[in-house]
């Protein structure tokens, strides 16, 4: 089983230097209870996957964060997308409602990156979902969600 983290250099600032320190332990970030059950971050646990808030959220075209970056992701260690059971998607989807209607989101994205690193741009190798949910402003007495970059590759 691979418990590899990447250090991407295309990260930078304290994220890059986690990326590098996990990379020289061979620990997998997302298997340590230290990172599952952080109060700071933790939203919420269900059959074997928890829901924290990002300790690195993505940022916004305009260069803000959006009102909310999770990652959703299994408590064991799942090297591979192809390898969640089916009923781990249930479970995904479970999480997402249940998210949706108790911190009010009414719209976003939940992405995850699949495959090599190389193209999807992952830089920790347990697999996890994104849920990430753009601020909105007002453009022209209008409100506009702000496009976010949520880099692939
Ligand atoms: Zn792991």
């Amino acid at each position: 089983m691979t418990k590899e983290v990447v250090a991407n250099i295309q990260y930078g600032g304290d994220y890059a230097e986690k990326l590098r320190e996990a990379a020289e332990s061979g620990e997998c970030v997302f298997c340590q209870d230290t990172f599952q059950r952080d109060s700071k971050f933790f939203l919420m646990g269900y059959q074997g996957w928890i829901a924290r808030k990002s300790e690195f959220p993505t940022k916004d075209v305009l260069g803000g964060i959006p009102d909310h970056h999770i990652l959703i992701v299994p408590e064991r260690h799942v090297g591979s997308y192809e390898d969640l059971a089916n009923q781990d998607h249930v479970r995904v989807s479970t999480i997402v409602a249940y998210l949706r209607s108790r911190l009010g989101i009414r719209g976003g994205g939940l992405v995850h990156r699949l495959g090599h690193p190389l193209y999807s741009g992952a830089t920790v190798l347990h697999v996890h979902f994104h849920f990430v949910v753009p601020r909105i402003i007002e453009i022209d007495g209008e409100p506009r969600a702000v496009f976010v970059n949520m880099p692939i590759g």
